[in-house]
């Protein structure tokens, strides 16, 4: 018993990093000349990376585990899961050594101080080897956490990444395992998906949601394996087995399309294609932010793989406008959030990348679990629809049967529009002059506390 709560903890808190859903973390809003773009590096030359120059993992007795030339193979080699994706023009270099810290080796909170000033101020894009996890600890995060990620600064006018920063917690990698001192252990392959993942918002994705049964079920290092070939690496939680150890590629479909949509090379539009659409209240003419979207591959009878658990991607309704508008009442949050589109014709909007094939389209509430730096999508914490989960058919309605589903075919280069979802008996739309039951469930944290660039929020809450 002790032993699986352990390892239930140890696995739920991988992953801690910033986030705004399939899709990116953070989206253009008013300052940018196009305004509801996701926020990407400048794709035409390699995004260039700084590495520390100290161990990768020391053990409590101070012995180098991983010493640093490993721990630099290990960085390039993981950065190189995305740079090899076959769609996709995303590329990173190393770029030598952190600079601004003496010897390169951030040891320190005053070391790890300096070196996100100048990743703030656009100097370089640092890569943090905290040896025996006393810098996470000391920076007040919790010792679970293997790593995260941090964008440093961003062009609002052109939606650009300029810089960012991954810390690394190599007390999981250090061969001992000490519930008592909360060091814990995980494979050398969950240690490198659980870093694929923090580049992965390195590089500007946000989370997806995609086969979520398997983490609401509890299951820990045991997934079932056409599950954990659907469940994208961009998941908020890390919580099964390494897709390694399942003989599965380090990228999910999911993973592998989003990557490619922010960065398309000549290739994308020969191997993707769209579904799009919006979602509506049961009025049928107000769209709603914040459902979860996924096209599943029809599963195909003749292999004895389930591609409908094995190919899907998703994204969350709205995922381009902003999650906090801004409002002149309480005099606080005026102006809202400097991110995502204020285009109202944006609030229910969708699309999907999926390679060609035939899916099916369905709608589902996001986890409420996922909040802060495990949220998906705009909305922290995540938007609760009554009985969002139901399948596109034709002839939605506000009292369809959830289960009816009808196929969409999608060629490569081939966008499909207007699929439409109308969620089923939600009550009356708010408006001015009638709020008595308005569904979008408002954050208890104000979005712009969510979004501000002060050091501190950033440290201990993504
Ligand atoms: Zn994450």
């Amino acid at each position: 018993m002790m032993r699986r709560l352990t390892s239930l903890l140890a696995s739920i808190l991988l992953f801690s990093s910033q986030t705004l859903a399939g899709g990116p973390t953070r989206v253009t809003g008013p300052a940018a000349t196009a305004p509801g773009q996701p926020f990407v590096w400048l794709a035409t030359s390699p995004i260039r990376y700084t590495v520390d120059t100290g161990p990768l993992s020391v053990n409590p007795s101070g012995q180098t585990v991983i010493n640093n030339s490993q721990g630099l193979s290990l960085v390039q080699s993981l950065f190189q899961n995305w740079h090899s994706v076959p769609t996709t023009s995303i590329q990173f270099a190393y770029a030598g050594p952190i600079s601004g810290v003496s010897g390169g080796d951030v040891r320190t909170v005053q070391d790890f101080n300096s070196v996100q000033g100048s990743c703030n101020a656009g100097t370089q894009s640092p890569v943090i080897f905290d040896a025996d996890g006393a810098l996470i600890r000391a920076l007040g995060i919790d010792a679970l956490v293997i790593g995260f990620t941090s964008t440093c600064k961003l062009d609002l006018p052109t939606g650009h990444i300029q810089s960012a920063l991954i810390l690394m917690n190599g007390e999981f990698q250090d061969g001992v395992s000490d519930p008592s001192t909360n060091n814990f252990e995980i494979s050398a392959d969950q240690f490198s998906e659980a870093i694929t993942h923090e580049m992965g918002h390195f590089s500007g994705l946000d989370h997806s949601q995609i086969n979520v049964d398997l983490f609401q079920n509890g299951l820990v290092n045991n997934c079932p394996v056409d599950e954990l070939a659907g469940l994208p690496l961009m998941f908020p939680v890390e919580f099964c087995q390494s897709r390694k150890s399942a003989s599965l590629p380090l990228l999910a479909p999911d993973d592998l399309a989003w990557i490619s949509k922010l960065y398309p090379n000549s290739s994308y539009s020969a191997n993707y294609g769209m579904i799009s659409g919006f979602v509506f209240f049961s009025d049928g003419i107000t769209p709603v932010q914040g459902v979860n979207v996924i096209a599943r591959r029809v599963d195909d009878p003749t292999t004895p793989e389930n591609e409908s658990l094995r190919i899907a991607f998703s994204v969350v309704s709205g995922f381009l406008f902003t999650g906090n508008p801004g409002q002149s009442i309480t005099g606080d949050n005026t102006s809202g959030s400097s991110f995502g589109s204020r285009n109202p014709a944006l609030i229910g909007y969708y699309e999907i990348p999926v390679t060609p094939g035939t899916y099916t389209v369905q709608v589902e509430n996001l986890d409420a679990a996922f909040t802060g730096g495990s949220s998906v999508g705009p909305l922290d914490p995540p938007a609760v629809t009554y009985g969002a989960d139901e399948y596109w058919h034709q002839y939605e309605s506000a009292f369809d049967n959830a289960a009816q589903k009808d196929p969409i075919t999608v060629q490569a280069g081939q966008k499909i529009s207007n699929i439409n979802f109308i969620l089923n008996q939600t009550p009356p739309r708010f408006d001015l002059f009638e709020d008595g039951e308005a569904l979008r469930i408002m954050p208890n944290v104000p979005m712009v506390m969510r979004q501000t660039d002060a050091l501190w929020y950033r440290i201990a809450n993504e």
